[in-house]
């Protein structure tokens, strides 16, 4: 007579595992998805919105932040030359050393799911209206190296805790710093394709493209932007008489110069030989003019001095401003006159004398 079994405990056992295998199968897709699409991001903006600001579809997360370990300021300033406003994201930060991650993460560098306890975990999440009741903190790795840490947190206190399974949010966080890696690198490479290598300056490229963005600026904010031309006067002469490579230290010289007359949000460019222009974005004509004579007087009254040589240098400034009710029609023909003016304004300084600021609207009697 065969045994008689209970199949019924079998069976539920076996139907619970086929549900956490469902269950599981659901969880792994919406990580997957929510991985591809950050490794799809074309810009360290659009990756950080997704990552900070929205997580994956449906996984209920209040509240993230990312922390990036950044002691030269390196990617901060990467970040920000790509011309994206970083403080939309207060949810990013960066800090200068790994030292505060070491109570955290004691040395394992692994995800840690943890009910939320201030004073240790205040600084991964500054004062805001969420404040997280569980947290899991992801510590982001690179060939060994500690980066960063992206942090998720919960009003629900049991939402993470230790005996929860971590093995997706440590792919997730690969995933991550690969990214942020990524992102990184993309931007150098941009960086060093639209800086000048002799002046440090950004190049040509790199002020025809701010020249477009910022004259959609003046538009929409309606505030006027100026534009200077600065060309070195006789400059021909410094090369004839002490050689190219004297007049290369002239050139990183004046860049040099001119950057530190200028504000934070101008932008100086090399625009090729030994003309420099400058962007002056919220300028009327008057306060161009005035930092454009600052940049001339500074530029006549020192001697550039080398081992070798002493020489006085003067340069010729034009200028041009672009009011808002300018930018009508065709943008792309309101910009090239806008460059054009200052240019007309840099011939006309320079038959005139040399060693002066002039303004287009100057010579028309109107702008
Ligand atoms: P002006 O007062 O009319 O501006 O006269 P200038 O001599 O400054 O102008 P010109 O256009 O006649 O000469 C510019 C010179 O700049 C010629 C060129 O050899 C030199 N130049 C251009 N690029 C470089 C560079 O990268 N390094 C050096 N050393 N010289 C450069
Ligand atoms: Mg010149
Ligand atoms: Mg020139």
């Amino acid at each position: 007579m065969p045994n008689i079994v209970d199949t019924s405990e079998l069976n539920a056992r076996f139907n619970a595992l086929l549900e956490d295998a469902r269950r599981n199968e659901v969880i792994l897709r919406k990580f997957q998805n929510f991985e591809i699409a950050l490794m799809d991001c074309d810009s360290p903006l659009e990756f950080i919105d997704l990552l900070i600001n929205k997580g994956p579809v449906g996984a209920d997360w209040d509240r993230m932040t990312l922390i990036l370990i950044d002691p030269d300021y390196e990617i901060r300033r990467l970040f920000e030359h790509s011309g994206e406003a970083l403080d939309r994201n207060p949810g990013l930060i960066f800090i200068e050393s790994k030292a505060p991650f070491t109570r955290i993460y004691q040395g394992l560098y692994s995800p840690v799911l943890t009910p939320y306890i201030s004073g240790l975990h205040e600084f991964l999440f500054p004062p805001a209206s969420v404040i997280p009741a569980s947290v899991a903190l992801l510590p982001l790795m690179l060939k060994k190296q500690l980066i960063g840490s992206f942090n998720i947190g919960s009003v629900d206190k049991d939402r993470f805790n230790e005996d929860a399974s971590a093995d997706f949010l440590q792919h997730m966080a690969a995933v991550i710093a690969v990214c942020i890696d990524n992102n990184v690198s993309r931007e150098h490479l941009k960086y060093l394709g639209l800086i000048d290598n002799l002046t440090g300056v950004n190049n040509r490229r790199f002020f025809d493209q701010r020249l477009i963005e910022e004259t959609a600026r003046v538009k929409r904010s309606k505030t006027p932007m100026s534009c200077l031309f600065v060309d070195v006067d006789h400059f021909k002469n410094i090369n004839d008489t002490y050689g190219h490579q004297i007049g290369d230290q002239v050139l990183r010289y004046i860049a040099r110069i001119i950057r530190d007359q200028v504000r934070t949000i101008d932008i100086v460019a090399r625009y090729g030989g030994e003309e420099f222009t400058v962007i002056l974005p919220q300028s009327t004509q008057g306060k161009a003019q005035e930092i454009a004579e600052r940049i001339r007087h500074k530029i006549a009254g020192y001697q550039f001095s080398s081992d070798e040589v002493s020489i006085n240098l003067t340069a010729s400034i034009g200028i041009s401003t672009l009011l808002p009710q300018q930018c009508v029609g065709d943008q792309e023909a309101v910009v090239k006159k806008f460059v054009e003016q200052a240019d007309q304004a840099l011939y006309s300084a320079k038959n005139s004398g040399r060693n002066r600021t002039v303004c287009y609207a100057d010579l028309t009697g109107n702008n």
